[in-house]
């Protein structure tokens, strides 16, 4: 898995729709420290600031698991809730707040 750079909850659009909630909790990781197995299924897409988005899917449930971006092309980011370990012990960092749903506190 590898060490845990930060951790975000994300409000951005793009986190919204790969939730399907009002944020996405992700871990950052390093990417050369990564390594998925299973059956994945992945979807690409360009995010508002015009960065190229990749997220893996459990191919078997559609949960989404991990995802990168070209913007930061060493990290991976995990979503958090997926993982049977929390690894961070506190609060995550909250990022793209501009963004946050009124519905979702
Ligand atoms: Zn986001």
């Amino acid at each position: 898995m590898g060490e845990v750079k930060f951790a975000i909850q994300c409000y951005c659009r793009d986190c919204q729709q790969i939730s399907g909630g009002g944020h996405l909790p992700q871990i950052a990781v390093p990417t050369d420290q990564f390594a998925a197995e299973g059956k994945l299924r992945t979807y690409q897409t360009n995010s508002e600031s015009g960065n190229v988005v990749e997220v893996a899917f459990c191919g078997e449930c559609g949960s989404p698991l991990f995802k990168s971006t070209s913007k930061m092309p060493d990290v991976r980011f995990l979503c958090a809730g997926s993982l049977d370990d929390d690894l961070v012990n506190e609060p995550f960092q909250r990022v793209y707040e501009e963004s946050r749903r009124v519905w979702d506190e």
